[in-house]
Protein backbone atom coordinates (compact mmCIF):
# COMPACT_ATOMS: atom_id res chain seq x y z
CA UNK A 1 0.00 0.00 0.00
CA UNK A 2 1.50 3.33 -0.90
CA UNK A 3 1.84 5.91 1.82
CA UNK A 4 -1.11 8.07 3.11
CA UNK A 5 -0.38 11.25 2.11
CA UNK A 6 0.15 9.63 -1.79
CA UNK A 7 -3.47 7.95 -1.00
CA UNK A 8 -4.83 11.40 -0.13
CA UNK A 9 -3.27 12.93 -3.23
CA UNK A 10 -4.66 10.11 -5.87
CA UNK A 11 -8.09 9.95 -3.96
CA UNK A 12 -11.37 10.13 -6.10
CA UNK A 13 -13.90 10.25 -3.89
CA UNK A 14 -16.57 7.64 -5.07
CA UNK A 15 -19.15 9.14 -3.09
CA UNK A 16 -21.28 12.95 -2.24
CA UNK A 17 -19.69 13.02 0.87
CA UNK A 18 -16.76 11.83 0.16
CA UNK A 19 -16.34 14.98 -2.53
CA UNK A 20 -17.75 17.59 0.01
CA UNK A 21 -14.65 16.63 2.64
CA UNK A 22 -11.92 16.17 -0.57
CA UNK A 23 -13.33 20.10 -1.84
CA UNK A 24 -13.04 21.37 1.86
CA UNK A 25 -16.86 22.10 2.60
CA UNK A 26 -16.68 19.85 5.07
CA UNK A 27 -13.64 20.06 7.32
CA UNK A 28 -14.08 18.19 10.48
CA UNK A 29 -15.15 15.14 11.61
CA UNK A 30 -17.80 17.29 14.55
CA UNK A 31 -19.10 19.13 11.16
CA UNK A 32 -19.44 15.36 9.53
CA UNK A 33 -21.12 14.07 12.17
CA UNK A 34 -23.44 17.00 12.92
CA UNK A 35 -24.22 16.80 8.99
CA UNK A 36 -25.59 13.48 9.60
CA UNK A 37 -22.48 12.12 7.39
CA UNK A 38 -20.36 8.98 8.27
CA UNK A 39 -17.00 8.40 6.76
CA UNK A 40 -17.69 6.01 3.85
CA UNK A 41 -14.66 6.11 2.17
CA UNK A 42 -11.34 5.53 4.52
CA UNK A 43 -9.43 8.76 2.72
CA UNK A 44 -11.92 10.96 4.44
CA UNK A 45 -10.56 10.28 8.05
CA UNK A 46 -7.20 11.02 6.77
CA UNK A 47 -8.42 14.68 5.51
CA UNK A 48 -10.51 15.45 8.47
CA UNK A 49 -8.47 14.50 10.72
CA UNK A 50 -4.62 15.30 11.15
CA UNK A 51 -1.68 13.16 12.04
CA UNK A 52 -3.67 9.51 13.01
CA UNK A 53 -1.45 7.23 13.79
CA UNK A 54 -2.00 2.80 13.69
CA UNK A 55 -1.16 0.71 16.05
CA UNK A 56 -2.18 -3.21 15.57
CA UNK A 57 -3.76 -4.34 18.42
CA UNK A 58 -4.04 -8.29 18.10
CA UNK A 59 -3.68 -10.76 15.13
CA UNK A 60 -5.09 -13.97 15.10
CA UNK A 61 -4.23 -17.03 12.78
CA UNK A 62 -7.07 -18.39 11.64
CA UNK A 63 -7.54 -22.19 9.89
CA UNK A 64 -10.03 -23.67 8.50
CA UNK A 65 -10.71 -27.11 6.56
CA UNK A 66 -12.04 -27.10 3.35
CA UNK A 67 -12.30 -29.86 0.73
CA UNK A 68 -8.80 -28.84 -0.82
CA UNK A 69 -7.12 -29.32 2.82
CA UNK A 70 -6.32 -26.70 5.10
CA UNK A 71 -6.66 -22.72 4.74
CA UNK A 72 -4.61 -20.25 6.52
CA UNK A 73 -5.51 -16.61 7.29
CA UNK A 74 -4.97 -14.29 9.58
CA UNK A 75 -7.60 -11.73 11.16
CA UNK A 76 -5.94 -8.10 12.65
CA UNK A 77 -7.54 -5.44 15.05
CA UNK A 78 -5.81 -2.13 14.57
CA UNK A 79 -6.46 0.77 15.94
CA UNK A 80 -6.19 4.34 14.86
CA UNK A 81 -5.95 7.92 16.79
CA UNK A 82 -4.81 10.88 16.81
CA UNK A 83 -3.87 10.90 20.49
CA UNK A 84 -6.14 14.07 20.52
CA UNK A 85 -9.57 13.15 21.19
CA UNK A 86 -10.46 10.93 18.17
CA UNK A 87 -9.93 7.28 18.04
CA UNK A 88 -10.98 4.37 15.59
CA UNK A 89 -10.88 0.58 15.47
CA UNK A 90 -11.00 -1.82 13.15
CA UNK A 91 -10.82 -5.49 11.87
CA UNK A 92 -9.39 -7.35 8.60
CA UNK A 93 -8.85 -10.70 7.31
CA UNK A 94 -6.67 -11.77 4.67
CA UNK A 95 -4.01 -15.01 3.52
CA UNK A 96 -1.35 -12.33 4.93
CA UNK A 97 -0.60 -11.07 8.00
CA UNK A 98 0.23 -7.49 6.12
CA UNK A 99 -2.69 -7.36 3.88
CA UNK A 100 -4.93 -8.23 6.83
CA UNK A 101 -3.43 -5.11 8.97
CA UNK A 102 -4.12 -2.74 5.95
CA UNK A 103 -7.23 -3.97 6.04
CA UNK A 104 -7.96 -3.63 9.43
CA UNK A 105 -6.68 -0.10 9.17
CA UNK A 106 -8.47 0.97 6.61
CA UNK A 107 -12.00 -0.57 8.34
CA UNK A 108 -10.65 1.51 11.49
CA UNK A 109 -10.78 4.95 9.66
CA UNK A 110 -14.32 4.43 8.90
CA UNK A 111 -15.36 3.64 12.24
CA UNK A 112 -13.93 6.76 13.73
CA UNK A 113 -15.59 8.34 17.13
CA UNK A 114 -14.51 11.39 18.57
CA UNK A 115 -13.98 10.84 22.66
CA UNK A 116 -15.09 13.68 24.33
CA UNK A 117 -12.45 14.27 27.67
CA UNK A 118 -12.50 16.05 30.51
CA UNK A 119 -11.64 16.14 34.23
CA UNK A 120 -14.11 13.84 36.04
CA UNK A 121 -12.30 12.94 39.08
CA UNK A 122 -14.07 14.41 42.07
CA UNK A 123 -10.02 13.85 43.53
CA UNK A 124 -8.50 16.57 41.34
CA UNK A 125 -11.31 19.06 39.49
CA UNK A 126 -8.75 20.68 37.42
CA UNK A 127 -10.94 21.58 34.62
CA UNK A 128 -8.38 20.25 31.89
CA UNK A 129 -9.34 17.31 29.90
CA UNK A 130 -6.89 15.17 30.77
CA UNK A 131 -8.80 12.32 31.36
CA UNK A 132 -12.80 11.26 31.12
CA UNK A 133 -16.12 13.66 31.77
CA UNK A 134 -17.83 10.87 33.37
CA UNK A 135 -17.82 7.33 34.18
CA UNK A 136 -18.86 4.88 31.15
CA UNK A 137 -18.76 2.08 30.26
CA UNK A 138 -18.70 -0.52 27.10
CA UNK A 139 -19.29 -3.76 26.18
CA UNK A 140 -18.54 -6.21 23.36
CA UNK A 141 -19.66 -10.21 23.88
CA UNK A 142 -19.32 -11.09 27.45
CA UNK A 143 -16.57 -8.72 27.96
CA UNK A 144 -17.61 -5.14 29.86
CA UNK A 145 -15.49 -2.34 30.24
CA UNK A 146 -15.62 0.40 32.86
CA UNK A 147 -13.70 3.79 32.31
CA UNK A 148 -13.46 5.62 35.55
CA UNK A 149 -12.24 9.11 35.65
CA UNK A 150 -8.64 9.72 37.75
CA UNK A 151 -6.70 12.57 38.56
CA UNK A 152 -3.81 14.46 37.08
CA UNK A 153 -0.86 12.19 37.15
CA UNK A 154 -2.41 8.90 37.79
CA UNK A 155 -1.45 7.50 34.14
CA UNK A 156 -3.79 4.56 32.37
CA UNK A 157 -4.12 1.77 34.96
CA UNK A 158 -5.43 -0.46 32.09
CA UNK A 159 -3.69 -3.31 30.49
CA UNK A 160 -1.10 -3.45 27.68
CA UNK A 161 -4.12 -3.20 24.77
CA UNK A 162 -6.07 -0.35 27.06
CA UNK A 163 -2.92 1.90 27.32
CA UNK A 164 -2.81 1.92 24.05
CA UNK A 165 -6.20 2.78 22.90
CA UNK A 166 -6.59 5.22 25.52
CA UNK A 167 -3.43 7.03 24.37
CA UNK A 168 -4.07 6.95 20.62
CA UNK A 169 -7.73 8.68 21.79
CA UNK A 170 -5.66 11.25 24.05
CA UNK A 171 -6.72 10.25 27.33
CA UNK A 172 -3.68 10.46 29.95
CA UNK A 173 -5.26 9.38 33.22
CA UNK A 174 -7.90 7.02 34.10
CA UNK A 175 -9.08 3.63 35.71
CA UNK A 176 -10.20 0.61 33.63
CA UNK A 177 -12.46 -2.35 34.89
CA UNK A 178 -12.67 -4.82 32.87
CA UNK A 179 -15.15 -7.70 33.22
CA UNK A 180 -15.93 -11.22 31.68
CA UNK A 181 -13.07 -12.97 29.48
CA UNK A 182 -10.87 -9.99 29.24
CA UNK A 183 -8.05 -11.74 27.58
CA UNK A 184 -9.75 -12.35 24.54
CA UNK A 185 -8.26 -8.97 22.84
CA UNK A 186 -10.24 -7.82 19.87
CA UNK A 187 -13.15 -8.38 22.56
CA UNK A 188 -11.56 -6.43 25.34
CA UNK A 189 -10.52 -3.69 22.30
CA UNK A 190 -13.98 -3.40 20.88
CA UNK A 191 -15.38 -2.83 24.49
CA UNK A 192 -13.06 0.23 25.06
CA UNK A 193 -13.86 1.75 21.75
CA UNK A 194 -17.60 1.21 22.94
CA UNK A 195 -16.97 3.03 26.43
CA UNK A 196 -15.07 5.75 24.32
CA UNK A 197 -17.55 5.94 21.69
CA UNK A 198 -20.28 6.78 24.61
CA UNK A 199 -18.49 9.53 25.82
CA UNK A 200 -19.44 11.24 22.36
CA UNK A 201 -23.13 9.99 22.23
CA UNK A 202 -23.98 10.51 26.47
CA UNK A 203 -26.05 13.83 26.04
CA UNK A 204 -25.25 16.13 29.07
CA UNK A 205 -26.44 19.18 30.21
CA UNK A 206 -24.10 21.36 29.34
CA UNK A 207 -25.03 20.29 25.67
CA UNK A 208 -28.45 21.70 26.32
CA UNK A 209 -27.32 25.60 26.90
ZN1 LIG B 1 -8.20 17.04 36.62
Amino acid sequence: MSSIRDRIENWVPRTKVGRLVKEGRITSLEELFAEGYRIVEPEMADVLVKNLQEEVIAIKLVQRQTDAGEKTSFRAVVAVGNEDGVIGLGSGKARHIRVAIDKAALDARKNLTIVRRGCGSWECGCGQPHSLPFKVEGKCGAVRIVLLPGPRGLGLVAGETGKIILRLAGIKDCWVRAYGPTRTVPSYAYAMFDALKKTYEMVVPEDWA
